[in-house]
């Protein structure tokens, strides 16, 4: 294997860039990133790692989710707390339902940079780059709008700073302490079904604390019940960023990209020759990859030596993403040849972007019926190869949005017109979600 070093994966082919014009002003920027502080630090990405080499043995799942695209326009404290929320109440579900440690993993402080489908939009006969997300270009469909500008770079890096110090605050101050367990349901999921099935499972949490506390186990001597971690992720796509973040680790001399605790590889830009392969070997983060159905078991295995060659727990995440009609198909041949091969890799399931689909009205959507058959049908070759279903990827929001079709209030397609806010792919909303993690939980306990 040749040399690593932060910008060897400049001399490798690259998929989904945005053309810079200003190459000056972007190599001024990219130096300007390489001198601020690292937004996560190396001793929480190791513990992360360790949590997730848990999760690779069955002793701990993975929950990740958060927006398909965070976005500047979108930037506020109660969209960073309600996503907190959602994602507090599906490890709480999945902790006391499922009795299963959570390794929570948003996809949070710096999901900006999208791999587009075509790199041209054609609206009413006009032409223009893709939108590819608030780091790179703007979303309005003018030509202005649409120049990548790097010192979108900058921004998205102070977004993250406030997002991850938010989520730190949230995390560690009291915000996620159990005692808080009924104050993390939201307005609009209160009302429904799910909301009464969650203010049920609270009680009983209530209950079980209050025994505990008579027993002298409490907040006060017992960290976990006061504050939690999450941990934040995003696609390494635009390597230009993730190279600026990428920084020597003092104590253990190793590198690692600092954007971010996790980071992983999408579907798209997953070359075993390319770019993005070559940047991930070299950092230390866990790192995921999404596993699509083209995805090969010989070329599976090449990858998997590129990015993990000492079999390593918690290093490598498989991100599976066939779609409810393949799950079955595509999944278990993928991953007979990783048992086969003695591979320690930890199998998750992203139900989300396999499953899209557009509607005759023209919005992008998925139905929460097909997300639970993918993810069932990814349990179900689990459990016929006798591995473990480590996890679960979702885009998703605490926001009442009406993106996914589907869920308590049965959102039709001609509701997805009343509040359909996504920069990129549909969300499930609070109570679409922690639907899903009540089922997860029964499949869990089972
Ligand atoms: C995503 O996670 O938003 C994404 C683009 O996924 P994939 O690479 O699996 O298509
Ligand atoms: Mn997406």
């Amino acid at each position: 294997m040749e040399l690593w070093t932060p910008d060897s994966w400049r001399g490798k082919p690259i998929l989904q860039q945005p053309n810079y014009t200003d190459a000056t002003l972007l190599s001024k920027v990219e130096q300007q990133l390489s001198q601020l502080p690292p937004l996560v630090f190396a001793g929480e990405v190791r513990a992360l790692r360790n949590q997730l080499a848990e999760a690779t043995e069955g002793r701990a799942f993975l929950l990740q989710g958060g927006d398909c695209a965070e976005s500047f326009a979108e930037f506020h404290a109660d969209n960073i707390r309600d996503t907190f929320k959602v994602l507090l109440q599906m490890a709480v579900v999945l902790t006391f339902a499922g009795s299963c440690p959570i390794v929570k993993v948003g996809r949070m402080a710096g999901q900006f940079a999208k791999p587009r489908s075509a790199d041209t939009e054609v609206v009413d006969g006009k032409e223009l780059p893709s939108y590819r997300g608030d780091i790179v270009n703007d979303i309005n469909f003018n030509a202005d709008a649409r120049v990548p500008d790097p010192q979108r770079l900058l921004q998205a890096y102070n977004q993250a700073a406030a997002t991850q110090n938010l989520l730190r605050a949230f995390a560690q101050g009291g915000f996620a302490d159990l005692g808080q367990v009924h104050a993390w349901n939201l307005g609009f999921v209160d009302k429904s079904p799910l909301g009464e099935k969650y203010r049920d499972l609270a009680d009983q949490i209530d209950q079980a604390l209050a025994f505990m506390k008579a027993c002298g186990i409490s907040g006060n001597n017992t960290p976990q019940i006061h504050e939690t971690s999450l941990y934040t992720s995003h696609e390494a796509l635009l390597l230009n960023f993730e190279q600026a973040l990428t920084r020597r680790d003092s104590l253990t001399e190793r590198w690692y990209d600092c954007s971010a605790h996790m980071l992983w590889i999408g579907d798209r830009t997953r070359q075993l020759d390319g770019a993005h392969i070559e940047f991930m070997r070299g950092i230390h983060n866990p790192i995921g990859v999404k596993v699509g159905p083209s995805m090969a078991a010989d070329e599976l295995l090449k990858l998997i030596e590129i990015l993990n060659p000492n079999n390593e727990p918690g290093r490598l995440n498989l991100i599976s993403r066939m779609g409810a009609e393949q799950v079955g198909d595509k999944l278990s041949p993928l991953v007979r040849a990783v048992k086969d091969a003695g591979l320690k890799v930890l199998w998750s399931c992203d139900p989300m972007h396999g499953n899209t689909i557009k509607t005759s009205n023209g919005y992008k959507t998925r139905a929460v019926d097909q997300v639970l058959s993918e993810m069932k049908g990814f349990f179900q070759v689990h459990q016929a190869e006798g591995t473990i279903a480590g996890g679960v990827h979702f885009e998703m929001t605490g926001q009442n949005v009406t993106e996914c079709i589907g869920g308590a209030y049965q959102i039709t397609e001609a509701n997805l017109a009343d509040r359909y806010n996504t920069y990129c792919d549909p969300r499930l909303n609070a109570d679409q979600a922690l639907e899903l993690a009540f089922l997860i939980a029964d499949t869990l306990k089972h």
